[in-house]
């Protein structure tokens, strides 16, 4: 019987976790705030923006929000970024990608204070993820590691291939499987648009992460039987629905659940994650902040 990683109850517990976390802030008089920035009108990104503040309400966070015309000079979110790192409410800063063009994306993710990067963009915590000695683990992979413990999947020993070599998803990834520390120890394949005999990866793989932003790209005919499938992906296409259109993963989940022994859906798989995870890290990032000590679920 395959297994189906329900990412939305895992999500739910770990949202329970952080409300508790920001209980015990708050006892010692702190509030912890995320601001969340927004320079762009496509309406995707405003809705990820809202959905985030609508999850801070729930857990207790204050939310603090701005936005900037898109049309407005670089320097005006440069400095927006300023004032929040200066902020003493502000526990964690994102901004929404992506910028527009004339918006130099690495400036941006070098400004955001490293101590306030919630999204675990900044170089330095990219560094210190890799050494072992992660500050803040950014949202998506982190949630694929969380989902794989609840589900008790070993990945110790195990053969990972990621496929995607993004630096939100695939890079920090496979940063995490590999890392010497419970949930990591796999031993793991990174595929990308290069990779030649993927199919041979990703068939001898214990555990697939699909991150290549390509509908029902990894299916069933490609698997090793009983092998854990978590599709990150979240790709609109069209469809007869009343949008027009719908959200489908990376794999092709019908073929895949076939054969897999655990498989995250999509929606309600990693996405409920990458949400919850930031919840997460806007109070760890306050318990640094103010040396008070939570217990993170
Ligand atoms: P990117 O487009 O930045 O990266 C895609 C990666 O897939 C690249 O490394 C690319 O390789 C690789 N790739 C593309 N085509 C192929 C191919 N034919 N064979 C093998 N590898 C290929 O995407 P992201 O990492 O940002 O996102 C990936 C998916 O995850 C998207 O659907 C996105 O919407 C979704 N997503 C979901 C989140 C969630 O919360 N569930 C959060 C973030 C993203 P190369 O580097 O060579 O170009």
């Amino acid at each position: 019987m395959t297994e189906v990683i329900d990412g939305e109850a895992v999500a739910a517990a770990i949202r329970s976790g952080v409300s508790d976390c920001v209980e015990t802030l708050t006892a010692s008089g702190v509030r912890p705030g995320l601001a969340t920035v927004l320079m762009s009108d496509d309406p995707a990104s405003e809705t990820y923006v809202s959905m985030k503040q609508r999850d801070c309400e729930e857990v207790g966070i204050e939310g603090f929000h701005v936005e900037i015309d898109p049309d407005a000079p670089a320097s005006e979110l440069y400095d927006t970024i300023d004032d929040l790192n200066d902020r003493e409410d502000v526990s964690g800063i994102l901004v929404q990608l992506p910028v527009p063009d004339h918006v130099d994306k690495r400036t941006v993710l070098r400004r955001v204070a490293p101590e306030k990067d919630v999204d675990g963009f900044h170089p330095e915590n990219v560094g210190r993820l890799v050494a072992g000695d992660a500050r803040f683990k950014p949202c998506t992979p982190h949630g694929v590691q969380k989902l794989l413990d609840a589900y008790d999947i070993e990945t110790e020993g195990a053969d990972a291939v990621v496929v995607g070599r993004s630096d939100i998803v695939g890079k920090p990834m496979a940063n995490l499987l590999i890392q010497k520390a419970p949930g990591g120890n796999a031993t793991t394949t990174v595929c990308h648009s290069r990779t030649r005999n993927l199919e041979e990866k990703v068939g001898s793989a214990d555990i697939v992460v699909a991150a290549a932003g390509i509908p029902g790209f990894v299916d069933g005919s490609m698997l090793k039987e009983g092998a854990t499938v978590i599709d990150v992906g979240i790709n609109k296409v069209d469809a007869d629905t009343e949008k027009g259109y719908e959200l489908v993963g990376d794999v092709d989940y019908d073929s895949a659940s076939e054969v897999a022994g655990a498989i995250t859906p999509v929606p309600g798989g990693v996405g409920p994650m990458t949400r919850a995870m930031l919840l997460y890290n806007t109070v760890k990032a306050a318990g640094l902040q103010h040396d008070v000590d939570v217990d993170l679920p």
